[in-house]
């Protein structure tokens, strides 16, 4: 049964991001060792603030410049992101439009129909991943399953909350890959092309936001934007702010 969280408790936003995943368990959604992956990203959440930095929200830019720049955009989605931010899936993947395509490490038919009809559930119009015909080069446990008309021709893959093996095999297919991922030290987040060091409940929301933005702007104006990030720099910058924020309190 659900815990009723008054709304003026201090941490009313990070409890009730628990109680979606609690409740994403209960419905097979979530696999457990889901729950132990959010607490280390709320570990760097807590570091951050729990807010959105300046460096993430300029990710989010860059990030949705790429979306739109796409030819084929794929959103891979686990049972974490779904139970966390369903509606801002599927209207992120309305708005680029982009594909929805469900990938998971603890791979069950059963979890994967769940995952998907949550999806079709809150309006989307069709979602991969049941019928992986391909497989992605160099990877041998279940993630490495995927569609070919999905992740396995996509150009631009969003992957958040990914684990640095298919992150890195996503890029060994030349894959421009975008990731939202709370842990600037993780191996996807050093992978990445794109790294977005946010929760993926504020993150999906703005990069959506942006996506709205930028729909107006020609193609020259989004490759501006969009090319100019550099990874390596920025991950960078997140930690020396973490360090500020640190060495502020007394
Ligand atoms: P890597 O293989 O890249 O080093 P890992 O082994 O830590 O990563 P996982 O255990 O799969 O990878 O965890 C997924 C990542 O997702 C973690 O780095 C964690 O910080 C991040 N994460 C978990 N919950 C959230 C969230 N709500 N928003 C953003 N990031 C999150």
């Amino acid at each position: 049964m659900e815990t009723k969280i008054p709304k003026n408790h201090p941490r009313y936003e990070s409890l009730m991001i628990r109680q979606r995943l609690a409740t994403g368990l209960s419905r097979g959604l979530v696999h457990e060792t889901g729950l132990i992956a959010h607490g280390r990203g709320e570990a760097f959440d807590y570091l951050l603030g729990e807010k959105t930095i300046p460096i993430a929200l300029d990710a989010e830019k860059s990030a949705a410049a790429r979306l739109l720049l796409a030819k084929h955009p794929v959103i891979s989605v686990n049972g974490n992101v779904v139970a966390l931010v369903p509606d801002d899936c599927v209207k992120l993947a309305e708005c680029v439009p982009a594909i929805l395509e469900v990938n998971l490490f603890h791979r069950t038919s059963d979890r994967i129909q769940r995952i998907i009809r949550e999806l079709l559930d809150h309006g989307a119009v069709g979602v991969l991943g049941e019928h992986a015909d391909e497989r992605i080069p160099g990877l041998d446990h279940d993630r490495g399953l995927c569609e070919k008309q999905g992740i396995f021709s996509a150009d631009v893959v969003l992957v958040p909350l990914e684990d640095g093996d298919r992150c890195e095999s996503l890029r060994r297919m030349d894959k421009f890959v975008i990731t939202i991922d709370l842990n600037p030290l993780s191996r996807t987040s050093r992978t990445a092309h794109i790294t977005i060091v946010d929760n993926v409940c504020r993150a999906m929301k703005n990069i959506l936001i942006w996506v709205e933005k930028l729909k107006t702007y020609n193609h020259s104006e989004l490759e501006l934007i969009g090319n100019q990030w550099n990874n390596k720099e920025q991950l960078h910058a997140v930690l020396q702010f973490i360090s500020r924020r640190i060495n502020q309190i007394d």
